[in-house]
């Protein structure tokens, strides 16, 4: 095939006139062609034989220029040897092959042109020449390209961005929102996000489904779970998507994880709530101590001066082992409020633990006084341990440990304390002060949070008694350990670093 140049008018044989008008009729074919695609024709090598002007146009190559080369002059080495392969192996075995191929033009500009090869055969069934159609197609890649741009983008992003169509079901989820939830896009696309983000549909998705078709936009935060039940708090950002007549279509929200960020904000309003608290507490303890003392030294007086039969001795012993629990909690509160700097020396601690007990045992008298009958049992080590610590700090907290087990006691029972020497891989030598009692034991449900503080269940206690001990316990670097179980009582260990103490 060839195309001529357009036939001059001719008169002549019906048979020359027959042509005439083929001759005609072809070349206004190739007009038309000329106008919307761009063509070359090759020879079996693919060696240029023919261009229209629209190749000419897009390749910015004149005529001369490209007859006779092959496209190589156009080849902009984007495509890969295997893509050029499979092109000449099609059209060599005869089959028309379509695609689209990436250009580079003289000024270096780079240009799409989706493509037909068609090859043309001889009688023995073997390509002689090929022609190729094309058209531009650079505008729709750009725009292709520019989606996928975006949409990387959209995947980028550390928000759940996701739209839905007017009918609430998902069309679009990126790549954050399959992190955050844990569902991939193919597993939701198609679906509502009420049947899998949410426990329970709370009122307000309603309101903000109304608020978004009246004002355009919503705000709000949403409780809603991953696929795998993890509980997650959402900041939601709902945009209503308009088409060009201003009709709402689409629904795009962009989700934003702040189950981390307000838990922060939960713990950082604790503190300084608890700073407030510590310095009040610190203040009315200032208060409290020294008229404290007053009463205490005054009740001494009147309890020795008492015969030990004498009915209203009792009483009195009852005033002095309340202000001692109110000088405990007060101590306890100044502890808290300015945690005391640590002044550690070499110390035993059987003597400490020794001290803390006869003090405690003074406390279980006072608690048979009224009722009670609690036996602390301590035997000292074979091998005494000596560690670096603070002693008034680790005799306080042992002490508290002590008290705490007394309270749990109900009417008889049995404390033990114990010292030993443990070494395992995880924290190396630690002495371990045991403090074991056969109370009534804590409750699943409150033995969770027995170390936060103000929390307490007793109606005298103050909650601060434990984290006291676990600060303590942690500023030795070491820890505190519980273990529980109702009705058959709990075990306190603090642990305390041999070798790795600071
Ligand atoms: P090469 O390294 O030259 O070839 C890659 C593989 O393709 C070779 O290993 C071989 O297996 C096969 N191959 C290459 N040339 C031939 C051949 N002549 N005969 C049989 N197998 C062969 N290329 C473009 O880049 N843009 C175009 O728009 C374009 N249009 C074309 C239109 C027609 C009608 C024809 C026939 C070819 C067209 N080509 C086009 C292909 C072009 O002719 C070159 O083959 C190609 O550009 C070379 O690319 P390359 O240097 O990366 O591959």
């Amino acid at each position: 095939m060839k195309f001529p140049d357009s036939p001059k008018a001719h008169t002549g044989s019906p048979a020359e006139q027959a042509l005439t008008e083929s001759l005609k009729e072809l070349a206004d074919i190739k007009f038309a062609l000329d106008q919307s695609t761009i063509v070359a024709i090759t020879d079996q090598r693919g060696t240029i034989t023919y261009v229209n002007d629209a190749f000419c146009r897009i390749s910015r190559y004149a005529r001369e220029e490209l007859l006779g080369q092959d496209h190589r002059i156009i080849n902009s080495g984007y495509h890969s040897k295997e893509f050029i392969r499979e092109v000449w192996t099609t059209i060599a075995g005869g089959d028309v092959w379509r695609g689209d191929f990436r250009n580079r033009a003289k000024d270096g500009g780079i240009y799409w042109v989706d493509t037909t090869i068609v090859p043309f055969l001889d009688e023995q069934n073997k390509p002689y020449q090929y022609v190729a159609i094309r058209h531009d197609i650079t505008q729709l890649k750009m725009a292709e390209e520019q989606i996928r741009q975006q949409a990387d983008l959209l995947d980028k992003s550390q928000d759940a961005i996701l739209v839905r169509d007017m009918d609430d079901r998902i069309i679009y989820w990126n790549k954050s929102a399959e992190r955050m939830y844990g569902w991939r896009a193919g597993e939701v696309i198609g679906r509502r996000t009420t049947e899998f983000l949410f426990r329970s549909i709370s009122p307000e998705y309603g309101q903000a489904q109304r608020m978004l078709l009246e004002r355009g936009e919503w705000r709000g935060e949403f409780n809603q779970i991953t696929k795998d039940g993890r509980d997650l708090i959402v900041e939601s950002r709902w945009t209503l998507v308009r088409d060009e007549h201003g009709k709402p279509f689409q629904k795009l929200v962009v989700n934003t994880d702040v189950t981390e960020h307000n838990r922060l904000q939960g713990v950082l309003q604790r503190a300084a709530q608890l700073s407030f608290v510590g310095e009040l507490a610190a203040g009315l303890a200032h208060e409290v101590k020294n008229p404290l003392a007053g009463i205490q030294g005054a009740v001494d007086i009147l309890i020795r001066r008492r015969d030990p039969n004498d009915p209203e001795r009792e009483a009195l012993e009852g005033i002095r082992h309340e202000v001692t629990r109110i000088d405990a909690t007060v101590r306890a509160l100044l502890d808290r409020a300015r945690p005391r700097k640590l002044n550690t020396i070499e110390v035993s601690i059987t003597e400490l633990v020794t001290k803390a007990v006869s003090v405690a045992r003074a406390q279980a008298i006072a608690a048979a006084a009224r009722g009670r009958r609690v036996q602390i049992m301590f035997t000292p080590p074979g091998e005494d341990i000596a560690v670096k610590a603070d002693p008034a700090q680790i005799e306080d907290a042992i002490l508290n440990l002590i008290i705490n087990a007394i309270e749990a006691i109900e009417e008889e029972g049995r404390i033990v304390v114990g010292i030993r020497h443990q070494s395992s891989e995880e924290y190396g030598e630690e002495a371990i002060i045991e403090v074991a009692d056969n109370g009534r034991g804590i409750p699943e449900e409150n033995f969770q949070r027995i170390f936060n503080t103000f929390f307490t269940t007793t109606t005298g206690g103050t909650g601060l008694g434990l984290p006291a001990v676990r600060r303590i316990a942690r500023a030795h670097g070491g820890r505190i350990e519980a273990t529980s179980t109702v009705g058959e009582g709990s075990i306190f260990r603090i642990h305390l670093p041999l070798n790795n103490f600071p």
